[in-house]
């Protein structure tokens, strides 16, 4: 019986296309410059984000990393949000290995960071002070739920960090859910924003990578602080193989995994025992009741036991997390139902 996993978009594995596309790569060696589908991934990525150039990294954390590497030096400052997966879940890496200073606001109940508070943190100029320098917003944000950040706030939020003369980064992991959900194109979401990290190994089914976009002399600097970190990649066309389905076909599939994540809210909504807290993109947040039949421990071993994998979501025992993606079909959404219903009545 297959395994139905709906801890995360990361358990995605390659579609079959991207296994035969990985199997006749062309390759060259990436440090040399001379991969030719790196090369490609790159400059596709480019230009679908209006960017000039762009950089294939090993992951999202590494792409955020060498991100704020690139525009802050040691001892400068970035503001990020206070639940932001560079401050919560990236081991503080831009502190122990960047020498940066997390500077946090508050993360709004709309996944937005209060122009208010990113002023308060700005720093003057004051022979104390560390020198402000960039400001990070996620979209869609993580934590709260899978949040699309709108366009609108996007831009306005580029144009306060320029009129401060900051950066402005975007930790765009999953930014063609949020450009799915408003309809934009992804160059519309994160116009004029200095750099974008998103993933090619979420929703987007790639098995390993990201992809940083920027200006030409941004993406320069950025490869130096790649190679520094250890993730100068040799025949990565392997990889990009993979990342251009994702980045040319995926793309366009993810509404399907938005309305697969409304049908299961809606369904999970009628199991007793169960509600559904919130829904949004492709996350779904459920809520183990107190007078469930089960604990949370217990439901989740009975839904293993289902060959189900859900787990409690980090911080709160009753609260669950579901990400839907390409794997997750409809009919699969179906068994969860049942078998949520069996266990729990
Ligand atoms: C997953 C994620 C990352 C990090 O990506 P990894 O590839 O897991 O390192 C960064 N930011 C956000 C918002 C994410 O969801």
């Amino acid at each position: 019986m297959e395994t139905i996993d709906l801890r995360s978009d990361t358990v995605t594995h390659p579609t079959s296309a991207m296994r035969e596309a990985m199997a006749n790569a062309a390759v060259g060696d990436d440090v040399y410059g001379e991969d030719p589908l790196v090369n490609q991934l790159e400059q596709d990525a480019a230009d679908m984000f209006g960017m000039e150039a762009g950089l294939f990294v090993s992951s999202g954390t590494q792409g955020n990393l060498v991100s704020v590497m690139t525009h802050c030096q040691r001892g400068e400052e970035a503001i990020i949000g206070d639940v932001s997966h560079i401050f919560k879940y990236e081991q503080g890496g831009i502190a122990a290995l960047g020498g940066i200073m997390p500077h946090t606001v508050p993360v709004q109940p709309d996944g937005t960071l209060a122009l208010e508070d990113i002023e308060h943190a700005i720093r003057q100029e004051n022979i104390h002070f560390p020198y402000t320098r960039l400001i990070a917003v996620e979209n869609t944000q993580g934590t709260l739920g899978g949040i699309p950040i709108s366009p609108d706030y996007m831009h306005e939020v580029t144009d306060f960090a320029h009129d401060h003369d900051l950066k402005l980064h975007v930790d765009g992991a999953r930014i063609f859910n949020a450009a799915t959900h408003f309809g934009v194109p992804v160059a519309e979401m994160v116009r004029g924003a200095d750099s974008v990290t998103f993933c090619l190994s979420k929703g987007l089914c790639a098995p390993i990578g990201s992809i940083i976009v920027g200006s030409k002399a941004f993406i320069d600097a950025a490869r130096r602080n790649r190679k520094i970190l250890g993730g100068g990649m040799r025949q990565a066309g392997i990889l990009a193989a993979a990342g251009l389905l994702a980045l040319h076909d995926m793309t366009k599939r993810l509404q399907e995994d938005h309305d697969n994540a409304h049908y299961l809210a809606e369904s999970l909504s009628e199991v007793p025992g169960i509600s559904v807290m919130s829904q949004a993109t492709n996350f779904v947040f459920l809520w183990l009741e107190e007078d469930a039949k089960l604990s949370p421990s217990e439901f989740a071993a009975a839904m293993q036991d289902q060959n189900i994998i859900i787990s409690p979501y980090p911080g709160s025992e009753r609260k669950f997390r579901c990400v839907l993606h390409y794997w997750i079909t409809r009919d699969k959404i179906d068994t969860v139902k049942s078998a949520m219903e069996a266990v729990l009545s």
